[in-house]
């Protein structure tokens, strides 16, 4: 057999380095766990960065992939298939929205958004040629193509990638009347992140959601929610959003619309908006193929249950309470809704790579994000025991760190 340390050394050697993993070689999972090579169990605190809401292999979104392979998985969409119309219809009722354009990964489905919300600035709203802008936030994150890295204020995400593609004005995430001020006549949207994941999973004051709906409303401004992260039940709503009772223009969707078995992206958006687009305008080859539908729509069946948005609610609310409890003892501040956390680990007692090595020596998979945040966010299906056993592996690595 392969050690760990042997597929490690090998991976590293044949693949570009841009990521830093933790030292652990996964080869299967069920539900909140999984089992490495050597086969030693950890609960897993990161569900794919949100990919994996409804746990590892749901039996359900299984049987869905499973039936659609021995069917058919790609046409094109120069054909019709028939998982598509009940995957459009499906996600349009979840959304509220008229229309669906289905893509691949979260950058796509932004990059989508982008397009959509320029053409509409020049066809619907009269902006001059060349001359849209689109108000994004300081801190966010939304994927890696060059359009989107070109507005990132993350050093790592942006620099020596230009020339970079011009059209974005950021703003600092938070402020409502920060948006209010960059706005002009040519501003065609706001994106948004409605809690900012890669960032630290910062949850903004309330009302700011609302305002900016406001503020997009008044002046004829297309508010763009990227729900990437935050959608689909992570935060104990479907969208983040629901919070303010704000619907956005625009939804960008895609994790765990994938069930973690494909990536599976889209926009959601009603017929005056998504109406722009034509044949030939925008597209992709497995954008919308019918095992991405298939998949999809059997995410959508849970989320329609309404489950996953309770059980998210319930166990954040055991999660959160049993965090708080460490601020002041190694935690400096704790944020975030529903099964998702950020936890700011004093930068005395540890950093967040050497807290996620400790977890993991104590079997709980979670990954640091900027300096000494940990982001927490397992399984909706994680059982309440299995949540509390993994805040006290927190809680007794950051004592450890403290007596070292
Ligand atoms: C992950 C993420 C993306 C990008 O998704 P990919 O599938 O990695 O391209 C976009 N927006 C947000 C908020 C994300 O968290």
């Amino acid at each position: 057999m392969t050690t760990s340390a042997e597929l490690i050394e090998m991976s590293e050697r044949r693949s570009a380095h841009n990521y830093h993993p933790l030292p652990v070689v996964i080869h299967e999972a069920h539900g909140a766990w999984v089992t490495d090579v050597e086969g030693k169990r950890y609960l897993d605190c990161l569900s794919g960065y949100s990919s994996l809401n409804f746990g590892h292999g749901h039996p359900k979104i299984i049987e869905a992939a499973q039936e659609q392979l021995k069917n058919l998985t790609l046409t094109s969409r120069a054909f019709y298939h028939d998982q598509f119309a009940q995957f459009c219809a499906g996600l349009g009722d979840l959304t509220g929205k008229d229309m669906i354009l289905p893509m691949n990964t979260g950058a796509e489905a932004v990059e989508t958004a982008i397009k959509v919300a320029r053409k509409w600035g020049y066809e619907v709203k009269g902006v001059e040629p060349d001359q849209a802008n689109i108000i994004v936030m300081e801190g966010n994150f939304h994927g890696r193509t060059t359009t989107i890295v070109s507005f990132s204020t993350d050093p790592e995400a942006h620099d020596n990638f230009g020339p970079f593609t011009p059209g974005f004005r950021l703003v600092p995430y938070g402020s409502a009347e920060a948006i209010r001020r960059a706005v002009d006549a040519n501003t065609v949207a706001v994106l948004v992140e409605p809690i900012q994941g890669e960032a630290g999973v910062l949850v903004p004051a309330d009302g700011y959601l609302g305002e900016i709906r406001e503020l997009c409303t008044a002046q004829g401004i297309l508010m763009i929610a990227d729900e990437v992260q935050s959608g689909l039940g992570r935060t104990g709503q479907t969208f983040a959003c629901d919070f303010e009772g704000v619907v956005p223009d625009i939804y960008v969707l895609g994790k765990a619309l994938g069930g973690g078995v494909v990536p599976v992206s889209a926009i959601a958006a009603n017929r005056d908006v998504l109406g722009v687009i034509h044949p030939g305008q925008h597209g992709s080859t497995f954008g919308g193929n019918p095992l991405a539908c298939a998949v999809g729509i059997a995410v959508i069946e849970l989320l329609n249950t309404g489950e996953f948005q309770a059980r998210a609610a319930k166990l954040g609310e055991v999660l959160h309470a049993r965090l708080r409890e460490l601020v002041g003892r190694g935690v400096v501040e704790v944020r975030g809704r529903g099964l998702w956390a950020g936890v700011d680990i004093d930068p005395e007692v540890a950093t967040g790579r050497e807290m996620s090595k400790a977890l993991m020596a104590r079997s709980v998979l979670a990954k640091d994000t900027h300096g000494s945040t940990i982001r927490l966010a397992p399984p909706i299906v994680i059982s309440e025991d299995d949540l509390v056993w993994a805040v006290n592996q927190l809680s007794d690595a950051l004592y450890e760190f403290s007596q070292a």
